[in-house]
């Protein structure tokens, strides 16, 4: 049986992909095809949603694995059908919700890029959005007041009925939106209509908010202006939220609390000790130092503590800087011949390995590339096999 992927394609991710990833995706693809942003596209927005809401729930997702789209529809959610994508939307980043948004606007999710540093060090950032406030001149009214006429162009209806002839004898009724009224039924003549806002009752301002990143914040940490959504008349406002993302380091990758880099070191140096330097992303210079006599292996790993990311609300505790040392053996011919073994000598002595008469001696050659699928060309049997193998397994590969 194939298995069905385009939950993972919509989302980007690979089949093998943790929770977080899937969370992370979403974030990222909810965010740039949200309607506010995106108004055409719409579909592409439900899609994710839905692909979210499939695959961040454990027992969804197993379903999906096994049985794809099908088994979803036909018993996965329990048949309620998809949640709006808007719902989603507003649980995922915590937005005003359900329960009041007849009575707040609606929330407006920005993302914000920081660096490692700004996170480490704290910084202000300052945002310039787009939002609509109630018209000064008006009051969010619109007009003069008691002038609010009915709409002639809808006779107070609001939409239009367009009647339109699509064959021999066949007529589409079509309704839309009243653009005259906006919907509303009524409206102001011109001559009483608020000239500032054109009778919208809003205006757009740029507004700027100062946005404070304290030091030990996190990737996908949220920080919410209550209130700074956009004004509409009737509707106490919702909030604006930023989103941070952080973007990735040269050096330094976070987990938690801990920073955690790679160190290459020489040959010698794992054997014989060394000095190094590491610059902490408030640029001090740590230098440390490994003792001579002191053996580091390759993948070996060490730590400096309190040396990692400052603790969110409790800044002067750190985390811990964790080191893995990758160790770089010399080229080949770094040592001539004949001085080999004094080398040797001062190495601890290799196995004696007794040699037999049926031993076969065989080369070592470097590996051939693409080998491992020569397989394949030998029968369809084994073609069939790989059809079977989880997909994951072989995007998995690819990515490492
Ligand atoms: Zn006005
Ligand atoms: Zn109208």
């Amino acid at each position: 049986m194939v298995r069905e992927t385009a939950y993972y394609d919509i989302l980007g991710v690979n089949t093998s992909a943790s929770p977080e990833e899937i969370k992370k995706a979403y974030r990222k693809l909810a965010l740039k095809f949200h309607p506010d942003k995106n108004p055409n596209e719409g579909e592409r927005f439900k899609l994710i949603s839905q692909a979210y809401e499939v695959l961040s729930d454990p027992q969804k997702r197993d379903l999906y694995d096994q049985g794809g789209e099908q088994a979803i529809k036909e018993g996965g959610m329990g048949g309620r059908g998809f949640s709006s994508p808007m719902d989603i939307f507003d649980m995922f980043f915590g937005g005003g919700g359900r329960m009041n948004r007849e009575r707040r606007g609606k929330n407006v999710v920005h993302q914000l890029s920081v660096s490692l540093e700004d996170m480490y060090n704290g910084t202000t950032r300052k945002l310039e959005l787009q939002k609509k406030v109630i018209c000064e001149k008006c009051n969010g009214y619109g007009g003069k007041k008691g002038t609010l006429e009915k709409c002639c162009d809808c006779k107070g209806q609001g939409v239009k009925i367009q009647v339109k002839q699509i064959g021999p004898g066949m007529i589409q009724q079509i309704q839309s939106m009243c653009e005259e009224c906006q919907g509303q039924g009524e409206r102001f003549s011109s001559k009483d209509r608020c000239k500032k806002c054109n009778g919208h009752k809003v205006e757009r301002k740029k507004k700027i908010l100062e946005v404070h990143v304290d030091k030990g914040m996190k990737d996908e940490q949220k920080i919410t202006f209550h209130g700074e959504g956009d004004q509409e008349p009737g509707l106490e406002p919702g909030d604006v939220i930023i989103v941070l993302d952080q973007k990735e380091h040269p050096v330094f990758q976070r987990h938690g609390d801990n920073l955690i880099m790679k160190m290459e070191i020489q040959l010698v140096e794992a054997l014989c000790g060394f000095k190094k330097t590491i610059k902490t992303l408030d640029n001090r210079i740590l230098l440390i130092n490994s003792s001579p006599g002191k053996v580091i292996k390759h993948n070996d790993i060490k730590c400096v503590q309190n040396e990692g990311m400052p603790i969110h609300r409790a800044p002067y505790e750190k985390g811990q800087l964790i080191i893995q040392f990758l160790v770089t053996f010399p080229e080949n011919g770094w040592l001539p011949k004949h001085m080999l073994p004094q080398l040797e000598a001062l190495l601890p002595p290799r196995e004696d390995l007794m040699l037999l008469d049926d031993m076969e001696e065989v080369d070592l050659t470097e590996v051939e590339h693409g080998s491992r699928h020569s397989h394949k060309y030998r029968g369809e049997a084994y073609e069939a096999e790989d059809e079977e193998m989880p997909r994951s397994s072989g995007v998995q590969c690819q990515t490492q």
